[in-house]
């Protein structure tokens, strides 16, 4: 057999590599626009970001006093290009992922301060996702039989799960394994396939089926939360003359695109929209309460007050390599959510996970192995 199944076969774990390893805490500033006037916040370098932290009535004699410098692993400036975000906070996760490692890029920050465009980004200036499938689907070229590549699609709106692959199979629900150890959706389509265009062609249907509702403050914005998940696996038996024992190493890589952060009073939002807003505070403050505790190193983190952090357990504390990109805006008039953004990332900085590399020795068992020469006999009596 290529794939080898759980059941009826002895699997044995090997004892892994692991090591520690810091969460990557990238800031992206996006582009003044034309109906913006003033900066409030700017980069320095590579590293650091200034935001003027003056009110209006403040004298300029004050102003230096007050500015605030923040220091990240990577600021990226107004003319950073898609393909820098990528190179610098995914490519290096695409190659762990073939590696059998766990990895997840999470895209934060409020509305229209560009996560959206890093994360999908548009046919001319194609975002994280895209590239990364299209480097995946590179890699895994040609060796088919070696490697199986799936993905899956789904959005978190006013805390219900929907599958953006087939949006007409209604709200699907969270199970947690025997051991509690890992989370599925149950009943989320997994699709194989290793065609880059098959795969743009699912992205963008998906995106089309992403609940868009406007809001006072940006008409366009996604309410939702999007995670796209792809699965890597690679099997190769132990010995080449012994096809019984498969050596398998399996990598998943998420990629986020959430809701936006800023609160609900100021999108102006009343009714459906308020009550959106209560659940996307819900997951996102959920999310803020894990990376509170998580970088304050408590002992008990609580992901279960919402189905993001649910989801995002592994990614937060588990065996998991984990890229955060922040997401602001230069302009004067998001200098209160640019600051919260940074103040949230700054803690982020401070989450330690331990990463471990999924290898499993898979033994058909050979029981199962008597159950298929039976069914063979069979047939052969049959013709
Ligand atoms: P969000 O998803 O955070 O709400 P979007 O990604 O939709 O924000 O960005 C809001 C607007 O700003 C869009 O029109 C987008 O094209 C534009 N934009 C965001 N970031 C950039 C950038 N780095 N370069 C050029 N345009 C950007
Ligand atoms: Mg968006």
């Amino acid at each position: 057999p290529e794939t080898p199944s759980s059941s009826g076969s002895d699997t044995s774990i090997r004892p892994p590599m692991s090591a520690e390893e810091r969460l990557m805490v990238a800031v992206r500033i996006r582009p003044l626009k034309p109906d913006e006037t003033t900066r409030a916040l700017y980069a320095v370098d590579k590293k650091h970001i200034i935001l003027e932290d003056t009110d209006k009535f403040d004298v300029t004699r004050q102003k230096r006093a007050l500015d605030k410098r923040y220091s990240f692993d990577v600021v990226f400036g107004e003319n950073s290009t898609q393909e820098e975000v990528y190179e610098v906070t995914t490519s290096r996760l695409v190659k762990d992922v073939l590696n059998g490692y766990n990895a997840t890029v999470f895209a934060y920050g409020p509305t229209g301060a560009g996560k959206t465009h890093t994360m999908v980004g548009d046919p001319n200036q194609p975002g994280i996702m895209v590239r990364a499938l299209n480097d995946l689907f590179e890699a895994v070229k040609d060796k088919e039989d070696e490697y199986s590549v799936s993905m899956s699609y789904l959005e978190i709106y006013n805390e219900q799960i929907r599958d953006l692959l087939n949006p007409q199979s209604g709200y699907l629900e969270l199970r947690e394994d025997a051991r509690g150890k890992s989370i599925q959706v149950a009943g989320l389509s997994e699709i194989s396939t290793t065609s880059t265009e098959e795969v743009m062609q699912l992205l963008q249907k998906g995106n089309k089926a992403r609940t868009i509702e406007p809001t006072a403050m940006n008409r366009t914005s996604s309410r939702s939360h999007a995670l796209l998940s792809v699965t890597v696996r690679h099997s190769v038996p132990v010995d080449k003359k012994d096809h019984l024992r498969m050596r398998v190493r399996q990598g998943r890589l998420f990629m986020i695109d959430l809701a936006g952060s800023e609160r609900a009073n100021k999108t102006k939002n009343r009714g459906k929209r308020l009550q959106e807003g209560a659940h996307i505070n819900r997951s996102l403050l959920a999310l803020g309460n894990c990376i509170n505790a998580l970088s304050g190193g408590a002992r008990y983190v609580n992901y279960r007050d919402s189905k993001l952090t649910r989801l995002l357990k592994e990614a937060l504390s588990g065996n998991c390599k984990t890229v955060m990109i922040a997401h602001v805006s230069p302009s004067i008039a998001q200098k209160d959510e640019s600051r919260n953004t940074l103040l949230y990332a700054d803690r982020a900085n401070n989450i330690t996970n331990k990463i471990e590399r999924n290898v499993l020795d898979v033994s058909y068992h050979v029981s199962q192995y008597h159950t298929v020469i039976s069914e063979l006999k069979d047939e052969i009596t049959r013709l």
